[in-house]
């Protein structure tokens, strides 16, 4: 006998509406969604479709009006901001379209923020060789071991998006959740992020959900789950795993 998998991720009837004015948004209307420990889900659906909407809210950026999200099982909607910031520098690593790195720091201070937010300055002293190392690393993984000290300004596109990921990953996170990162690339840049989406995945079973409006992107994933009117569209199958 096998006990059913707690899934990494689990999304239930998940409401969450925008007011402005007098108007009312209702932008999710009961999502449902499983993330399975190693897996590599795409999320796709039109513009506005709420993509965004849903990762923000599994990433602990927003609260939904109701539902519930879990983390290996347990309840992570409605925490304390102590605990949920806790997570968001431990469980979850988060890689938007535009970057999003500090333009004072450079490649490998924007990467080292995070632990240095969990450190604290005091305990910083003690253990920043070992988390610049794991900086490092990861920077030198991912090809820019000759861009560590460039701002980004001076790096391109690309090469920021892969310091964006290894920020996301250097907390080394359950999770990595990532809204159209390949949106502001070229093809063929896309594409090289796309495969290093791809190599975290199947090397290190690294867990991925990744958002984007754009099925060419998508379909690298295991799994493309469809959002439409506000709702997980059943009428879209899982896609077999691609071999490998
Ligand atoms: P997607 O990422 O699929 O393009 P979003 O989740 O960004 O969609 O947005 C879904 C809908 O909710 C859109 O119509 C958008 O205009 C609206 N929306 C998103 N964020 C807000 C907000 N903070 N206030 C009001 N409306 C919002
Ligand atoms: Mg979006």
């Amino acid at each position: 006998m096998t006990e059913p998998r707690v899934p990494l991720v689990g999304v239930r009837d998940l409401r969450k509406r925008y007011r402005s004015g007098d108007t009312t948004l209702e932008v999710l209307r009961g999502v449902d969604f499983e993330l399975a420990q190693g897996e590599f889900v795409s999320i796709v659906g039109q513009s506005g479709s709420g993509k965004s909407t849903l990762l923000h809210l599994m990433g602990l950026l927003d609260a939904a009006d109701s539902g519930e999200i879990r983390l290996d099982g347990v309840r992570v909607d409605g925490v304390s901001a102590s605990r949920r910031d806790r997570l968001r520098n431990t469980a979850i690593g988060m890689v938007f379209q535009a970057y999003h790195l500090l333009p004072e720091l450079d490649a490998l201070e924007n990467v080292l923020a995070p632990l240095l937010v969990r450190h604290g300055i005091f305990e910083w002293m003690k253990v920043r060789r070992p988390m610049r190392d794991r900086a490092r690393a990861l920077l030198d993984r991912f090809g820019l071991g000759g861009r560590l000290h460039h701002k980004p300004r001076q790096l391109s596109g690309g090469e920021m998006q892969r310091v964006a990921i290894a920020r996301a990953l250097v907390t080394r996170p359950r999770v990595l959740l990532a809204d159209e990162p390949t949106g502001n690339l070229d093809e063929s840049t896309g594409a090289e992020i796309l495969d290093t989406l791809c190599e975290l995945n199947r090397a290190d079973g690294l867990s991925i959900v990744l958002v984007t409006h754009d099925a060419a992107v998508a379909k690298r994933a295991d799994r493309i789950v469809r959002l439409a009117a506000g709702r997980v569209d059943d009428a879209c199958h899982a896609s077999p795993r691609k071999a490998g």
